[in-house]
C-alpha cells in the first residue's frame, strides 16, 4: 500500500451555517500528481485553504503524511512541507528570475549559512538547475516584469520548488495563458512530478487531460467523483453538474 501524503477524514467548513465544504473525504498517495475540478462554488479553494491552515474545519481532521494539522498556524503548516501557489503570480518584478529564486532561497535559510561561501556555491548550482528545469536560462538576468504571463507562471512554480516543499498546491496555473504557454506549464509539473506530490485546481480540461492521472471531481463541498480524465468526463453526474442545469 502506498503511503498517503495528505488525507481529510469528514472534513466539513462552515461559514454561518453554509457548508463550503461537506464531510470531504479526500486521500492522496506519496508522489502522485492530482487534479481536482468542480464548477464554481464546488468549495475547491476552500479545499485549498483547509489544508493549508487558512481556514480549520469545523468538523473533521486534515492529515499530512500521517498528521494531524488540526490547529496550526498557516506557517508552521508551510514549514512542515506544503507549498500553495496562487492564481496570480507573486513574483518581484523589478528583480530577475534568479534574484527572485535567490530571495526565496534564503528566506528559508538560517541566517548563519549565509557567512558560508560553500553553501552560496550549491545554492548558486540549485539555482542553475531550477532556471533550467523552468525553461528560463535565457532570461534568468532581464527583469521579471518583462516575463510573459506564462514565463511569469512558471517562474512562481520555480519560487514554490525552491522552499523544497513535499506537496505543491497550485491553483489555477493556466488560466489566461495561450496554448502554447498552457502546454509549458503543463510539461513543467509533469516534470516536477517525478519528484514531488502535486496537487492542481484547474478548469482548462485540455490542461487536465494532458498532465491527470487521476482526477477528483468536487461538488457542492463533497467529492462527487474520482477516476482517470476519461472516467471522469463520461460520468452523468459530472456531465449534469457542468451542464445539467
Ligand atoms: P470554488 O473555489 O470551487 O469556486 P469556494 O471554495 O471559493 O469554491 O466556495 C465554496 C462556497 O463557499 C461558495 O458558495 C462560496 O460563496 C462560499 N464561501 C467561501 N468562502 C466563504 C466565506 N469566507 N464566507 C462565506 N461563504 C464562503
Amino acid at each position: 500500500m502506498n503511503a498517503k501524503i495528505l488525507e481529510t477524514e469528514n472534513v466539513t467548513v462552515s461559514f454561518d451555517g453554509f457548508k463550503a465544504l461537506n464531510q470531504l473525504n479526500f486521500s492522496m498517495d506519496v508522489g502522485e500528481l492530482r487534479v481536482v475540478i468542480g464548477p464554481n462554488g464546488a468549495g475547491k479553494t476552500t479545499f485549498l485553504d483547509v489544508i493549508t491552515g487558512k481556514v480549520q474545519p469545523t468538523v473533521g481532521r486534515v492529515l499530512f503524511k500521517g498528521r494531524n494539522l488540526r490547529s496550526l498556524p498557516e506557517y508552521k503548516i508551510a514549514r512542515l512541507g506544503i507549498g500553495r501557489k496562487f492564481q496570480t503570480p507573486r513574483i518581484y518584478l523589478n528583480l530577475t528570475p534568479r534574484e527572485n529564486l535567490e530571495i526565496t532561497i534564503n528566506k528559508n535559510k538560517n541566517v548563519f549559512s549565509t557567512l558560508f561561501e560553500r553553501s552560496n556555491a550549491v545554492e548558486q548550482n540549485n539555482i542553475k538547475g531550477l532556471l533550467e528545469t523552468i525553461g528560463l536560462t535565457p532570461k534568468a538576468d532581464i527583469r521579471a516584469g518583462l516575463l510573459s504571463h506564462g514565463e511569469k507562471q512558471r517562474l512562481e512554480i520555480g519560487m514554490l520548488v525552491a522552499q523544497s516543499p513535499d506537496l505543491l498546491l497550485v491553483d489555477e496555473p493556466v488560466a489566461g495563458l495561450t496554448d502554447e504557454e498552457t502546454h509549458n506549464i503543463g510539461e513543467l509539473l509533469l516534470a516536477l512530478s517525478q519528484s514531488h506530490s502535486i496537487l492542481v485546481i484547474e478548469h482548462d480540461m485540455e490542461f487536465v487531460r494532458q498532465i491527470a492521472k487521476k482526477v477528483t471531481v468536487l461538488h457542492e463541498g463533497s467529492v462527487l467523483c474520482e477516476g482517470n480524465f476519461e472516467e471522469v468526463q463520461n460520468d452523468s453526474r459530472v456531465i449534469e453538474v457542468y451542464l445539467g442545469k
